[in-house]
């Protein structure tokens, strides 16, 4: 792979080999050119949630072609974003009520960052300290990167990243140390918001804490006036339990950020929720008060159309229902390594499970991560550990019989790669 025309995200051309090329996706699967069948066990990097190519967003889109294609979304605006929004509205946590749309999850943390900002400068009491978790990820812009956890990934842009407040991990036993520290933190009067992801943190290594964490971490914030930011771009469309995992912690957050899944993971497309109180605090007559925010595709049509298609296709059909036979799946599945000396932080939120293979050296860039993907691929499984943290995010569709397969090679993984082997 030195050699590649395309330059791939997060890969090591000098090291990976040759990638594969898919012709075609069905249900939980991905076609490859010769035909063999590969289990999404990670919904092609967490976007896809029904399963590949749903009939009803796929048929949401066909049909939105023969009308739109993109439009421009100031001065003219379009009935699929105009319904998306109402329909986003009416199913997010109560209180929140305006919609601004982009098309990655990046961007919608990067416009919720200035809706915070926006909101304490146009008040004309600024305040510029945003609080963020240890080990949270947020995206890979250069303001997402400042948001999120420093390490290998970010190392030679270090100088180009805004400080934060990093609060400690609610470990167990350790909750009261991050609610502490969010409350120094908010006593300075400078704390314009707390980005957080809410119940699990992804890319820093499938994470859990408490929902009374978040929600006593709320109770703070709007102590000292602070805004609560809930990154819910991966956690949002079922995948923790909850449509939002936010409603675990029974909170609305000022700011909600939601992608990957809203269009059931088919398009690109995002937006960015917000209360009334911050979307008034940009209305004035004087002009220096706008949202100076856009990207050129905004509320793409054709996107929006297959947002709504996916919010169809969680009013008219069991979505509900299989996110809990799925979670359930996943707790009996996952027990038997509940005991296991091979593992350790045996987890899991809803339809998410994970575990920390014991290895001699972990952190993202253990030895063992390159070794247990190919060991993966080659089983016909798209399983990609986060170094020595393997985890299981499959689309709602997936079968008892595929799971246990993952987990059958994931049992034979850890013998041949595992600290614990002989
Ligand atoms: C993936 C992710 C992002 C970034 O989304 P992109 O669409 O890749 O830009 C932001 N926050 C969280 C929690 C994510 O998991």
């Amino acid at each position: 792979m030195r050699h590649s025309t395309v330059w791939y995200p997060f890969t090591q051309h000098a090291l990976e080999p040759p990638m594969r090329r898919i012709v075609g996706t069905e249900g939980a699967y991905l076609v490859d050119e010769d035909g063999a069948s590969i289990l999404d066990a990670i919904s092609s990097w967490w976007v896809i949630t029904h399963g590949h190519r749903h009939p009803v967003v796929m048929e949401a889109i066909r049909k939105a072609t023969e009308t739109y294609d993109q439009i421009i979304f100031a001065e003219y605006t379009h009935a699929p974003a105009e319904e998306l929004a109402r329909g986003l509205i009416e199913i997010a946590p109560p209180g929140l009520a305006h919609v601004f749309y982009s098309d990655s999850g990046s961007t919608a943390v990067e416009v919720a960052l200035k809706m915070a900002l926006g909101f304490f400068h146009n008040g004309g009491h600024p305040r510029n300290r945003i609080c963020v978790l240890e080990h949270g990820y947020h995206g890979d812009t250069i303001g997402t990167m400042s948001t999120g956890e420093r390490g290998v990934f970010n190392a030679a842009y270090a100088p180009l990243l805004f400080s934060v407040d990093r609060l400690p991990f609610p470990d167990p036993g350790r909750e009261q140390a991050t609610l502490d520290a969010f409350e120094t933190a908010c006593a300075s009067g400078e704390v314009a918001a707390l980005l957080i992801e809410p119940l699990l943190l992804g890319a820093g290594g499938m994470k859990t804490y408490p929902a009374s964490v978040l929600s006593e971490l709320k109770r703070i914030a709007e102590r000292h006036s602070s805004l609560l930011i809930a990154d819910e771009v991966m956690t949002g469309w079922g995948r923790t339990g909850s449509l939002f995992a936010c409603e675990q912690a029974s909170i609305t957050p000022d700011i909600l950020c939601t992608s990957k899944g809203m269009t059931g993971g088919v398009l690109p497309l995002a937006a960015t929720l917000c209360t009334g109180q911050i979307f008034e605090a940009h209305l004035s007559p004087d002009r220096r008060k706008t949202f100076f925010h856009s990207s050129s595709y905004t509320a793409n049509p054709i996107a929006c159309a297959a947002a709504l298609a996916n919010l169809a296709v969680w009013k008219g059909e069991p979505v509900r229902e299989r996110i809990e036979v799925l979670t359930e799946r996943q707790r009996q599945q996952i027990a038997r390594f509940a005991e296991d000396l091979r593992f350790v932080n045996v987890r899991q939120r809803g339809t998410i499970a994970a575990l920390d293979l014991k290895v001699p050296a972990g952190g993202y860039l253990a030895e063992v991560g390159p070794r247990l993907k190919a060991f993966f691929r080659e089983r016909g499984l798209l399983i990609r550990p986060l170094g020595n943290v393997i985890y299981l995010m499959p689309p709602y569709c997936i079968t008892e019989d595929d799971l246990q397969r993952a987990y059958d090679a994931i049992d034979e993984a850890a013998s041949l790669f595992g600290a614990g082997r002989l």
